[in-house]
């Protein structure tokens, strides 16, 4: 048994146990046995049950959302957005089963057909910062193509997929299609990713397991995707609305305590306007209420783990710009820090997974893209200013696999979403997501003879 903490309190929560070996072997078993049924479902019936899956994440809505609070520490409202996402996201790939069709191909002979056939049994990997969100973003469309699943949710916190999963059948998908299993990432992640029966991972985690599990997948050529780590540019030039960009610069770094990520925790501001920004950015830094996530105007809980916490805190080391407020007591707490940086200091090129943001100047356009390129990361990004021109050639300048402009955005259920270099590879959300739990199949059909 594993005890679940709130790492607001540092109370147990919970005692999960934690699978091994066998039980994943089992539940890849019954993954496999389920597939042939799963996959023989009507499009439209697999529709209706996602559809209803959807609907019983809205009604369950305000619980899933107090128990995703309750073991990552996240504020309240946060959670109802992301439980908000989970359900959306079931609902558009409900709408996608019969939308993702093959194509008839003109040759010579005969008709060529491309069919999108479901991978088999897929394995989901998933980490502790956006539990049941991300596991959604796996989950819909896997199912949506007719694969059966083993999810993995990361050992803190396991208690909203575990839920899930009994929502799963309450919908009336077919016990078997939705296998939910906690354990290790050494022990049940390992297997997973080495199970002949297992035909695809779906991953999110940090670049250094990303890279255990494509090695691991190797022996049985099994597809990855890999929803990878970041260390994404906040982009701010002198003819931006530098209010607007300070206002909003907060949110795209410290929300959820700065484990996300799309965290925009490089922010590169152009020199003629740097020291006006920095204190603009100060102000809107202080005001980020941080506190009991269980309260509705809370912007920012504790870290994960006291361990995080420590891996955070060793990024920061003399005075910063800016330290924030942060609990006394129990409950890993780590305050919002601005650090003024260089591109080449430890804290501009590491992931910190924290309230950690590194304030870096740049001349121009062209070493504001140098700069933001110069990242073994490209996830996601941002670009404010008010030149139209300016804003699409950095755009596609920019090493990056999620860009917005004038916004700190990145998700939504129908845009694709993914990494560019050690980010990652494969697109997750949209019908892009799609691609990558399905197979093309080309059939010809001769009308000689
Ligand atoms: P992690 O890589 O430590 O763990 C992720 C998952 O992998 C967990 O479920 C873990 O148990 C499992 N795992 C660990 N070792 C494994 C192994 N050897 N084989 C198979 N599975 C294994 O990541 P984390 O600390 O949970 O999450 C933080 C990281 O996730 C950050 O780097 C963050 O950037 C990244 N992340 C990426 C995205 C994205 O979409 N690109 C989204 C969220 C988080």
């Amino acid at each position: 048994m594993t005890g679940i903490l709130n790492p607001a309190t540092e109370e147990t929560i919970a005692e999960v146990e934690a699978a091994g070996v066998e039980e994943t072997d089992a539940a890849v078993a019954r993954a496999k046995e389920a597939f042939p049924g799963w996959r023989a479902v009507a499009p439209t019936d697999r529709a209706r049950l996602l559809r209803r899956l959807a609907t019983l994440v809205e009604e369950h809505g305000e619980e899933l959302a107090r128990l995703e609070s309750r073991n990552v520490g996240k504020p309240i409202q946060g959670a109802r957005g992301e439980i908000g996402m989970v359900a959306q996201v079931f609902h558009y790939y409900a709408g996608a089963v019969d939308k993702h069709f093959g194509e008839t191909i003109p040759v010579a002979g005969g008709v060529d057909l491309t069919f999108r056939e479901p991978l088999g049994v897929v394995g989901l990997i998933v980490p502790w910062n956006f539990p049941l969100n991300i596991a959604s973003w796996k989950l819909g469309p896997a199912l949506a193509c007719g694969n059966t699943l083993v999810l993995k949710p990361a050992e803190l916190t396991p208690l909203s997929a575990l839920r899930l999963g009994e929502l799963a059948l309450e919908a009336g998908i077919p016990e078997g299609v939705v296998n939910i299993l906690p354990g290790k990432g050494s022990v049940v992640g390992t297997r997973l990713v080495e199970h002949p029966d297992v035909a695809k991972i779906g991953f999110t985690g940090s670049t250094e397991v990303g890279q255990e599990v494509m090695r691991g997948a190797a022996g049985t050529i099994k597809r990855v995707t890999l929803e990878l780590g970041g260390k994404s540019a906040n982009v701010v030039f002198a003819d931006a609305d530098l209010e607007r960009a300070a206002a909003a610069a907060p949110y795209a770094v410290f929300d959820n305590a700065g484990q996300d990520c799309c965290a925009r925790s490089r922010i590169l501001v152009e020199a003629s306007v740097y020291d006006r920004f920095a204190d603009l950015l100060v102000e809107a830094t202080r005001s980020v209420k941080v506190g009991d996530p269980e309260e509705d105007a809370t912007e920012m809980g504790p870290l994960v783990s006291a361990a995080h916490r420590a891996k955070v805190a060793s990024f920061v080391d003399g005075e910063p710009l800016f330290r924030g407020e942060a609990p006394e007591g129990k409950g890993f707490w780590y305050p919002a820090t601005l650090v003024e940086a260089r591109p080449d200091d430890r804290i501009a090129r590491e992931e910190v997974f924290g309230p950690v943001a590194a304030l870096i100047p740049f001349a121009d356009e062209a070493e504001a893209i140098r700069i933001a390129n110069d990242s073994e990361y490209g996830l996601s990004g941002s670009i404010w200013t008010e030149n139209g021109g300016r804003a699409l050639r950095a755009a596609r300048a920019i090493e990056t696999g999620v860009l917005s402009i004038n916004s700190n955005s990145s998700v939504r259920p129908s845009t694709p979403f993914g990494g560019f270099k050690r980010s990652g590879f494969g697109r997750e959300l949209g019908m892009h997501g799609l691609a990558g739990y399905s197979e093309i199949k080309n059939v010809f059909y001769s009308t000689e003879g």
